[in-house]
């Protein structure tokens, strides 16, 4: 059924009231069989009286149990014609009849119609008895409905909201980029499939899975395609679902599930996110959550409760591995952790290949510029930028997707939706100063990388915006590379003030501030690039809502604490001293590139770079800059 019967009794209700109070109208209240009789004129009491002492009345009808008579008189206007007439009787008049008799004239009395009452009682009971079934069938409807308040009549019963798919359909070729992990799975497939050959050498089939990495790489595809391939029942529950407003759901709901499992056997059992439940007990502030700590116990119990070769096999997926509670990991749970990373440039490749199968793709689109363009997305970011891609070429109507919808869904998806640009205007001019100022400290510095596109597009958050390009796969970055970076991020601000004055400087710089800080710190504190020497002096640690106990942060003295933010100053100021001096060194070709980005609100990185050789050497530093 698809329509609402809620919304069906919701009106249903007040057109039954309303209908109800017109039918009373009509019937209920209705005189008794009057209308044969009608008398369209009103004859007062006393009128009826003279009438009737100057016998000029020839009958009379009473009704309704003697209060209202149809009178016929003789009028004397009108040449003494026989006229009806209607009269309301007073309530006590008994002398009334004996008159009647006196006089002869004739007189009946007709009887209350029965019916009438009958329907008036029913009437009454008709209102409140629709009213309740109404109430009832509100009631009943939404009791059915998820969330409804009806729930709380049976949270005992515990409906546990995991999903069986029979077959997923999907296959590990549709899981690409992630080859170490599919390599790993794909013995679990064996072990679903033929679970003989490990059993008959006396191997124990492993029970728990656990997938970590950062969202959208891909895990909840490579459990789904682990059941896909090995043609096996998938059953998916999220860890938030076991954790409900009622104490002992999410540990009826973890008996359930895993009773439904076994029925289902062999199968796989997917939790996603296991950190909302499989948290580290009695950590956080003021102790553990009692509910969830149930839940967990019972994840536990269940888990060691099924013997290995059951074929069940617990698949859980996780970004924090680090605040899962040791019990979990042991041994006989989830003793096999399997590492989902974001894809390399070789990775990012395949993935666009998968999700582009069922795309239109220009022959000028090289999808290797693209994934050399995207370093640090995710499956799911590529999956997303293909598919934006192809939106924008359906609305620009072309017939399939070129190198400017990909680049165009790139920029969105990294620095978000592309705003209108600013007319011109001081504060346009400041804005252009800004952002050259990034690109030209970034590419007059031997290691930074290279500019891609400068814009005075706005998008998201930022007025304008400077892209580089990462050079290559980064796994170590120096400490010069740094030290570039951090300069490369303090040009805007040194253009500003340069140009512009001290007093002139804008809130504009306050991400760049915010990010080269970060990278300034880390280099004393973790990474021991300062004169404090090679040490680290902070972990990177969790924070303590999110599941690990308090612990005192610091791990130094105070006056190591004074000489950190010292050291961190020194970094800075340095950097910031060498940008200012790029700008001064370079005005020439800074006004130049600020007066053509602002006529063309764009400048990709190979003019840049033309343009600055005029004036200075640009450093060799790029193998390849992708073009797109
Ligand atoms: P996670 O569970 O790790 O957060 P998902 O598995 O839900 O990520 O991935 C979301 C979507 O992103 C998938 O449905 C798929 O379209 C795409 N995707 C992610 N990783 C990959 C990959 N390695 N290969 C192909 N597609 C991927
Ligand atoms: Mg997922
Ligand atoms: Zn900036």
């Amino acid at each position: 059924m698809k329509f609402s019967w809620r919304v069906l009794v919701l009106w249903t209700l007040p057109a039954l009231v309303i209908g109800f109070f017109f039918w009373q109208g009509a019937f209920a209240s209705a005189p008794a069989d009057m209308s044969k009789n009608a008398a369209n004129t009103r004859m007062t009491y006393g009128r009826f009286l003279e009438y009737l002492n100057a016998d000029r009345v020839t009958s009379v009808d009473l009704y309704e149990g003697g209060r209202t008579a149809i009178v016929e008189a003789r009028d004397q206007d009108i040449e003494n014609r026989i006229q009806r007439w209607r009269v309301d009787l007073p309530v006590n008049a008994p002398e009334l009849i004996t008159k009647l008799k006196e006089k002869a004239i004739s007189f009946d009395a007709h009887p209350m119609r029965n019916d009438g009452a009958i329907w008036g009682l029913l009437g009454n009971l008709v209102f409140p008895v629709l009213l309740i079934t109404g109430l009832f069938f509100l009631f009943r409807r939404s009791s059915n409905l998820p969330g409804g308040p009806g729930q709380a009549m049976n949270f005992g019963k515990s409906k546990a909201r995991f999903q069986m798919e029979a077959k997923t359909g999907v296959k590990f070729d549709d899981v690409a980029g992630i080859e170490e992990a599919k390599e790993e799975l794909q013995e679990v497939v064996t072990f679903l499939k033929q679970p003989e050959r490990f059993t008959a050498v006396g191997a124990r089939i492993p029970k728990g899975v656990l997938l970590v990495g950062p969202p959208g790489t891909g895990k909840t595809l490579l459990a789904k395609a682990i059941a896909g391939e090995a043609g096996v029942p998938f059953f998916s529950i999220s860890g938030s679902e076991f954790v409900e407003m009622f104490v002992g759901v999410g540990a009826s709901r973890v008996r359930d599930l895993f009773k439904k499992a076994k029925d289902n056997a062999p199968c796989i059992i997917f939790i996603d996110e296991i950190d909302a439940v499989g948290r580290q007990r009695g950590a956080g502030i003021g102790g553990g959550n009692d509910e969830r700590e149930q839940t967990l116990n019972q994840l536990l119990t269940e888990m060691d409760g099924f013997e290995g070769n059951t074929g069940i096999i617990i698949i859980a997926a996780t970004n924090r591995p680090d605040v899962l509670d040791s019990a979990l990991l042991r041994p006989g749970r989830f003793d096999r952790q399997v590492t989902v990373d974001p894809p390399d440039i070789k990775g990012r490749l395949e993935i666009l290949q998968v999700h582009a199968r069922n795309k239109k793709l220009d022959n000028s689109v090289s999808l290797d510029a693209i994934a050399r363009r995207t370093p640090g997305f995710t499956g799911a970011d590529l999956a997303n930028l293909l598919n934006e891609a192809a939106i924008l070429t359906a609305r620009r109507r072309k017939e399939a997707i070129t190198l400017r919808e990909i680049d165009d869904a790139v920029d969105r998806v990294v620095a978000g939706m592309e705003g209108t640009p600013l007319v011109d205007s001081k504060s346009k001019r400041l804005i252009a100063y800004h952002e050259i100022g990034h690109a030209l400290v970034g590419t007059l510095l031997k290691d930074h990388d290279p500019v891609q596109k400068v814009t005075l597009i706005p998008r998201g958050q930022a007025q304008g915006l400077t892209w580089f390009t990462p050079n290559e796969e980064q796994g170590l970055i120096s400490r010069s590379q740094l030290k570039a970076r951090i300069t490369g991020a303090l040009g805007g601000r040194a253009a500003e003030e340069v140009i512009f004055g001290p007093a002139e400087v804008t809130t504009g710089a306050g991400g760049d501030l915010q990010q080269l800080s970060g990278m300034a710190r880390q280099m004393v504190t973790r990474f021991g690039m300062s004169n404090l020497g090679p040490l680290s002096l902070e972990s990177q640690q969790g924070e303590v809502f999110l599941g690990r106990d308090w612990t005192t942060r610091s791990e130094y003295s105070e006056s190591i604490a004074s000489r950190i933010d010292g050291q961190v100053r020194a970094i800075v100021e340095e950097c910031y001293e060498n940008a200012k001096k790029i700008i001064r060194d370079h005005r020439s070709v800074t006004d130049r590139l600020v007066d053509l980005l602002i006529e063309k609100e764009t400048i990709d990185g190979e003019e840049f770079r033309q343009i600055v050789a005029e004036y200075a050497e640009v450093p060799e530093k790029q193998q390849y800059v992708p073009q797109l």
